[in-house]
């Protein structure tokens, strides 16, 4: 699928001025002067790919997707090196993991060549908008979303395929700053045979309260146990978490309630790759808490796109709090992070081919004509 892209650039004068100052861009305030749209309908596929303004959406209050959920959405960085070059990261896992999500909606398939080539057209034309300061990024924000104004429940016939993007900073300010979690044994994030290994609003809507309330207690995540057992370590807020026992690195899986992160995913490769022993199975917090009593649990982080890695410092279950790595950073956290952010930044090798260069777009080049 090759996209016939309309394209109408906003005029020079009247795009947004780009926020100056780095240490106050914080997560998802910004965005970029231009959005991707295509839509999608059962009689004619996909249609009317277009590149404009960012401007709000206009939508039918009976849309589906704002009375039954069927949406779903991806997140990924374009990143700038100290050479002014810009790169995704990879960004086909995430074009695929987004095709995925959408067959789990009831969505149409989006081929994920038409993904990346409307994430990069976004990010070609809006390429001023890649930050340059240490740290910062382009956060793209791929979204699908059932558009048909209908309210009996089935899947919708209409459909709008959308690429936002804005600037974000460095995820802590000053630094790693090791979060305090706190098990929620009252709520659950995904149930077997449910969505929570596709990337879909309802999976962050289930988790809204349990967080609210772990904030009121002075926690700033929680840690997500298994839906049947309530016993088995899924995920930490919005992220995958890997723990180190006994000098070996433990991925909790699960049958289909754990999304398959790409950060993750790359932490386990680097780790086997620097000969770091790696077990991906299922974790029962009886075990991390052993570890824990027995002096083996040395680390435990989150991994997800927005900080990278995230590490725990202190970890509560039923009242009582556990400090973890001194409620510091350990030792791997740190080179973890340090690898995967100098891969992203160009600033190390890229052996396993993880970047993707994007053009910048020159104002005067066309775009091909519409049909
Ligand atoms: C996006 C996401 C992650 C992290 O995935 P990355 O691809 O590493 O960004 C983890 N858990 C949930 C629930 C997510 O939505």
């Amino acid at each position: 699928m090759s996209l016939q892209m309309q394209c109408e650039p906003v005029p020079p004068r009247q795009r947004q001025p780009k926020p100056q100052d780095a240490s106050r861009l914080g997560f998802g305030h910004f965005y970029t002067d231009h959005m991707f749209t295509m839509r999608w309908s059962a009689q004619r596929g996909w249609h009317d790919a277009r590149l404009g303004a960012f401007a709000p959406l206009a939508l039918s209050p009976a849309a589906m997707v704002l009375h039954y959920a069927q949406t779903v959405f991806e997140g990924l960085k374009a990143y700038r090196s100290r050479q002014g070059a810009i790169h995704l990261f990879r960004a086909d896992d995430n074009a695929e993991r987004f095709d995925r999500s959408a067959r789990r909606l009831a969505l149409p398939e989006l081929p994920p060549g038409a993904f990346l080539e409307a994430v990069q057209a976004l990010v070609a034309l809006d390429h001023e908008w890649v930050p340059r300061a240490p740290g910062t990024a382009l956060y793209i924000r791929p979204t699908m979303i059932a558009t048909e104004p209908h309210l009996g429940v089935r899947p919708a016939a209409e459909v709008l395929f959308f690429v936002i993007a804005g600037p974000v900073g460095p995820y802590y300010a000053e630094g790693f700053a090791p979060v305090r979690i706190t098990v929620t044994e009252r709520y659950v994030r995904a149930a077997p045979g449910g969505l929570g290994a596709v990337k879909t609003g309802a999976n962050y809507a289930a988790s809204l309260l349990a967080a609210m309330e772990a904030q009121a207690a002075g926690y700033s995540q929680v840690l997500w146990l298994d839906a049947v057992e309530r016993r088995y370590v899924e995920e930490v807020g919005s992220m995958n978490i890997l723990f180190k026992i006994a000098g070996e690195v433990i991925a909790p899986t699960s049958a289909d309630s754990v999304l398959p992160g790409i950060t993750v995913r790359s932490a386990l490769e680097l780790l086997r790759a620097w000969g770091v022993p790696v077990q991906v199975r299922p974790l029962a917090i009886d075990e991390v808490l052993a570890a824990h009593e027995a002096g083996t649990l040395e680390e435990v982080f989150g991994t997800g796109t927005a900080a990278v890695i995230s590490p725990v410092g202190l970890l509560d279950y039923q009242g009582r709090a556990h400090t973890i790595a001194g409620g510091g950073t350990g030792p791997l956290a740190q080179r973890l992070f340090e690898e995967l952010t100098g891969i992203q930044y160009g600033e190390r090798p890229d052996p396993f081919g993880w970047m993707r260069p994007v053009a910048p777009r020159a104002e005067a080049a066309p775009l091909p004509a519409a049909r």
